[in-house]
């Protein structure tokens, strides 16, 4: 077991879900703090140094959506929904509320470690001195500071909506991206959920970057919710 820097605030009011995170946690040396309200959350992420928060959203006091807004006025801490609330809706709000992922219970241990370790590496690359230009997953390439896309090592040609869309994919590697979000950042605010427009433009990409884009290998299809670029 390796002792990890990262401290992880549990808000869980169900004791065996709570007992069987804290478990995986401490098999993984994360060190953390659990506490079973909204209200008690809150107060913890003012007073204490919590670098992640997995949070239910079923909490006997108020709604962990609320939690998630309120936090987001002052803070960017990395927000893991954990709920057994599993409506594409939920999770889309939750998204764009500003949590950063959503697990839906019941989950597996090998879930829940992939999705802390992809808030903490987005941590790092947050918080580090200097911003990657060059990033790749598998054999997809983005340089961001001449604006080109390589397919194993062969440059692409893409659209310049095309390169936004995926650029806008390698800054949240392994984030999952509502349709709303991505068509605010990509179209602008006023678009409305027009979602057709980024159907086309999805399906445009899929076909440069994609050996099979039915079978997307990496901008995977999150069905009801929206899209997220693979960490693998
Ligand atoms: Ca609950």
């Amino acid at each position: 077991m390796q002792n990890r820097n990262e401290r992880i605030l549990i808000v869980e009011d169900d004791p065996q879900i709570r007992n069987f995170i804290c478990y995986l946690l401490k098999q993984e040396g994360f060190s953390y703090i659990t506490v079973g309200t909204a209200q008690g959350a809150l107060s913890i992420l003012v007073s204490e140094q919590i670098d992640i928060m997995l949070l239910d959203l079923g909490l006997p006091d108020f709604d962990g959506m609320e939690v998630i807004k309120k936090v987001r006025e002052w803070s960017e801490i990395p927000i893991i929904v954990v709920s057994a609330r599993d409506q594409d809706k939920e999770k889309a709000l939750a998204l764009d509320s500003g949590a950063d992922d959503y697990l839906t219970k019941p989950f597996s241990a090998t879930e829940l470690m992939a999705r802390i370790r992809v808030v903490i590496r987005h941590l790092y690359k947050v918080g580090g001195t200097k911003q990657l230009t060059s990033l790749a997953v598998g054999g997809l390439r983005i340089d961001l500071d001449k604006r080109l896309v390589y397919l194993d090592n062969v440059e692409l040609h893409v659209t310049p909506m095309e390169y936004n869309l995926l650029a806008l994919f390698f800054r949240n590697i392994g984030k999952v991206l509502t349709t709303r979000y991505i068509i605010k950042e990509i179209y602008g605010v006023g678009y409305g959920t027009d979602t057709q427009a980024l159907r086309t433009l999805m399906a445009g990409l899929r076909r440069k970057i994609e050996k099979d884009p039915a079978k997307p290998r990496y901008i995977l299809t999150e069905i009801g919710v929206g899209y997220r670029l693979s960490d693998e």
